[in-house]
């Protein structure tokens, strides 16, 4: 018996089924970089419409985990699909370099002590390991498969950059709007610094909780009594409650709500006064109740009442502030405006002292009776010890609340007036609100959040009393103690640290940094030093817009997109826009796009104590970049993402389908060459129109997500296409004629044709999300093409394949087939015939379908995948289906079975189309 399958046209690939990603994955990632693939790519799409995505710098702090991966590769998609929906699309990342991390982790380096070190040096150590991180943190986004211009990045601690965080600075001196003030700020005592709201965190926290009163003085009685006669002559005492009592030496005010009524109460032989509306809670919380109560008063009466310290030989003045609340305490609010936001602004509208007689080494002045010398935390008792011996302490207990702490060392802050360099809000809150509202936020709940931002967001506290960072280059009189930035003096220093870098500040002689002729404006004075204070890295990170957009030749100014996690509304998307507005009265991005955070498969944050950290060098190690990237693009990146094993074992079992779709298209075109063999279109069978009118949809759909950005419809619209359009129907019906036709017949090459443009499109398509694998097939593809894939565009006019009276047809035709397959199973199952080639098929139909039967009737025994197949029509509607055994013999080369031979299944003769395709084989 001849052995007929070397005359076959089987499917042949050197495309390896098992992809062995974390092995394979290096080489392409080397290719990219031998041939400089984001240089060509910049080559090819040179002037083609631009589109920036401006890199939110990551941290040069250690190794890039989850949450790095996710936001890489989302931009990378962003990236790749934008330039290859023909934008000139460029790619530079950038790391922020600065900053308190750093310096902690160069101090806990025991072989260089800090004592033994300049700044300058410490500097110099700081940035090393920056480098080092910048280094490291490179290679994993490079493994990753992510393109960009990995050789020339931005770091903010690069001397040019650097010069341009001082020049965005001086465009804000320039304008008036930096100002020098004492004013109560988040203060870590540890860390001994100043800290931005984005870098506190509010943690549970004990603290004592204590009622406290003050009593009204006699310039208070010469005020109060004639307004309350009831409190005349009496001992009258104001009941405040506080969770620090380490400020009450720092009281200088009560406040009262000017609409609120107080009482004033009977206790023992005084009178207390308290908010009317919480008496009953108080005296339940303190389990001592109030006698009397004798007269009741609005807040407005204790405007102007003086009440007395209650240890410290000095005046509490009564105020009023619309802040006071009924929430919790007594309605009457302790107030030290050197220890509190709203305290401070209550202290300037009254002329209060900004009083905080705190150092920042974290310990009271030592002339400072009751606490001198002892650190805040431990002045509470001391305040508490005091109190009760002048008996003032109403009550005391244990408070568990929620307090803010430093996001790095975790301690509990302070609220702090020191002197500090801040950005006033007054001259730029209203174009902030207004630009924030023109961006394109997705989602668009960005728009509310960002711009209720801005409307109460505190003046900026731009200064840090640290050493790694950029120094705010001010100048204070020795004569006069006044400290002075003018546009000059920012300009030279910006000049200086361009040539050099930063460290200069530290290392060169003072008159590098004083303009010619610079006198004190205060004194006249001409003997300064430099002040001390770096600025806060978020104005660093936010000034990349100057540094990077505004530089360099191929990006633009403003960036059409932000890509970052939602965490950046309070840090960087509001930084960039009040340096953006700051300097040039514009928002420096279009649109921004946010992404969650990566959760375990609980929902839970991925923590080393939980043991539920997936790591992106852990997955690569185990799976290859491609099923991170795959299972970005898989899920609602919008939302909280969820990853563990078993999400990871669903993305590798996606890539494996996806994986073999390809691998499967490409071994039907071994012998295939574009530009000799396909056929055009109106020579192509129906079925293979059909496919690529189904692949033109699959196209626009996919464009059009990626347009808007929403990877996860890519995903599903490109799965869906493969499984359900593909595997499970065109190419299941198209085996037949690919294998057993003739090498060049029409049948073969029409088939070809349409995989041929379905495999070369869609590998387009998915080039953005699987970018290595996709340069895999991309290389084995015929015909002529690009060096890669990402050098190529998204399939050009796939529309031109739709056709939807088409689409109609064979979707009435799959019905049909439904039918049919059910039959067949049913004949199979009562042993009527054995596989579906054993089956002839008669299809009774009436009306239309009758007629698109009809009309496809050579088509059918293709469609059905049967030997024979017949159409008959019948009255009624719907559709009756009749299986029998196919007449005739098999074929033992097509196995069908043909009536031009006898029956039975052991023939060594061909049936007459098998003859002829073996004619054509030996014609090759
Ligand atoms: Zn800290
Ligand atoms: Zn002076
Ligand atoms: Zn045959």
């Amino acid at each position: 018996m001849t052995d007929w399958k070397d005359t076959l046209n089987l499917p042949r690939t050197d495309f390896p089924m098992k992809a062995n990603l974390p092995a394979t994955e290096p080489a392409t990632i080397a290719r990219w970089d031998a041939m400089g693939l984001h240089a060509r790519l910049r080559d090819v799409r040179s002037g083609r419409p631009r589109f920036v995505m401006h890199d939110g710098p990551p941290y040069a702090n250690g190794e890039i985990h989850i949450g790095h991966a996710l936001n890489k590769i989302l931009k990378d998609l962003v990236i790749k699909s934008r330039s290859m929906a023909g934008f000139d699309a460029p790619y530079v990342p950038g790391w922020d370099c600065h900053g308190l991390p750093i310096e902690l982790n160069v101090e806990k380096d025991k072989h260089a002590p800090d004592k033994d070190r300049s700044p300058a040096e410490f500097r110099r150590a700081c940035r090393a390991f920056a480098a080092k991180f910048v280094d490291s943190q490179r290679e994993d986004f490079k493994r990753l498969g992510i393109l960009g211009d990995w050789d020339n990045p931005y770091l903010t601690m690069n001397p040019a950059y650097q010069a341009d965080i001082v020049r965005a600075l001086g465009r804000f001196v320039e304008r008036g709007l930096v100002y020098k003030g004492k004013k109560p700020v988040y203060w870590c005592l540890r860390d001994r610094t100043a800290l931005a709201e984005a870098e506190v965190e509010y943690e549970t926290h004990k603290s004592p909780s204590i009622y406290v009163e003050f009593p009204l003085a006699l310039a208070g009685h010469a005020l109060l009594d004639p307004r309350v006669p009831a409190l005349a002559g009496r001992d009258v005492t104001a009941l405040i409650w506080t969770t620090t009592p380490w400020t009450i030496p720092s009281n200088l005010a009560i406040a009262f709500h000017p609409d609120f009524e107080y009482a004033a109460y009977e206790v023992e032989s005084r009178v207390v006064i308290l908010a009317s509306a919480l008496a009953a809670r108080v005296a339940e919380a303190t389990g001592r109740p109030f006698g009397r109560q004798i007269a009741t008063f609005s807040g407005r009466t204790l405007e102007g009442a003086t009440f007395r310290h209650p240890f410290y030989d000095r005046d509490s003045a009564g105020v009023l502030a619309e802040y006071v609340t009924l929430d919790q305490g007594t309605g009457a609010v302790h107030t030290a405006p050197g220890h509190g936001s709203d305290d401070f602004a209550t202290g300037v509208r009254y002329g209060l002292e900004i009083y905080a007689p705190i150092g920042v080494n974290g310990r009271f002045s030592e002339e400072l009776p009751v606490v001198g010398g002892l650190k805040v935390f431990e002045a509470n008792p001391a305040v508490e010890a005091e109190l009760e011996k002048q008996g003032r302490l109403w009550h005391r207990s244990d408070f568990e609340h929620s307090y803010p702490h430093c996001w790095r060392c975790h301690s509990p802050v302070i609220f702090l007036a020191t002197p500090q360099w801040f950005i006033s809000m007054d001259g730029l809150r209203e174009d902030a609100v207004a630009a924030a509202g023109a961006v394109a936020w997705l989602p668009d709940w960005g728009r509310e959040r960002m711009t209720g931002m801005f409307m109460t967001r505190p003046d900026w506290c731009i200064s840090r009393q640290r050493a790694w960072g950029v120094p705010i280059p001010a100048l204070t009189c020795r004569a006069c103690n006044s400290s002075h930035l003018t546009p000059a003096i920012v300009e030279r220093a910006a000049t200086v640290f361009e040539q050099h870098n930063a460290d200069a500040w530290y290392e060169m002689p003072l008159e590098a940094f004083v303009p010619d002729g610079f006198r004190c404006p205060g004194c006249g004075g001409a003997d300064f030093e430099r002040d001390r204070d770096i600025l806060d890295v978020w104005f660093d990170s936010g000034s990349s817009h100057l540094a990077v957009l505004a530089k360099r030749a191929e990006l633009a100014w403003p960036a059409d997109l932000y890509v970052e996690g939602t965490d950046q509304y309070r840090g960087w998307f509001q930084s960039s826009l009040l340096v953006g507005v700051g300097t040039r009265r514009q928002a420096p991005y279009k649109g921004v796009l946010t992404h969650g955070f990566v959760v375990d498969l609980h929902g839970r944050k991925m923590s080393k104590s939980l043991g539920n950290v997936v790591s992106p060098q852990q997955v690569i190690k185990e799976s290859g970049a491609e099923v991170l990237r795959l299972w970005v693009a898989m899920v609602d990146y919008r939302d909280e993402v969820r990853l563990g094993k078993e999400v990871l074992a669903r993305t590798v079992e996606a890539y494996r389908k996806i994986r073999n779709t390809f691998r499967y298209l490409l071994s039907n075109l071994y012998d295939f060459d574009p530009a000799v063999h396909a056929v055009p279109k109106e020579q192509m069978l129906a079925v293979d129109r059909y496919a690529l009118s189904r692949y033109a949809t699959l196209a626009d759909d996919v464009r059009h997500a990626y347009e808007a950005f929403d990877f996860q419809t890519i995903f599903h619209a490109v799965n869906t296409f493969m499984t359900v359009d593909l595997s499970a129907f065109y190419l299941d019906v198209s085996k037949d004629r690919l294998y057993t036709f003739g090498p060049s017949s029409v049948e073969r090459r029409s088939a070809q044709t349409a995989q041929y443009i379905i495999a070369d499109g869609l590998t387009r398509l998915i080039a953005p999300i699987l970018s290595i694998t996709s340069e895999e097939v991309w290389a084995r593809l015929p015909g002529p093409r690009e060096e890669s894939v990402h050098l190529a565009v998204f399939p050009s006019d796939p529309g031109a394949w739709r056709d939807r009276a088409l689409d109609d047809e064979w979707q009435q035709l799959l019905a049909v087939r439904g039918a049919v397959n059910a039959a067949l199973e049913r004949a199979r199952q009562q042993k009527d015939i054995g596989n579906a080639l054993s089956a002839d098929v008669s299809v009774a139909a009436s009306g239309a379908t009758a007629d698109l039967l009809d009309r496809y009737r050579d088509d059918l025994p293709m469609l059905f995948i049967t030997s024979a197949a017949t159409v008959t029509r019948r009255a009624d509607e719907g559709l009756e289906v009749t299986v029998v055994p196919a007449a005739g013999g098999k074929c033992p080369r097509c196995w069908r079975f043909v009536t031009e031979l006898p029956p039975g299944v052991d023939h060594t003769d061909l049936c007459r189309r098998c003859e002829a395709a073996v004619e054509g084989v030996r014609a090759v």
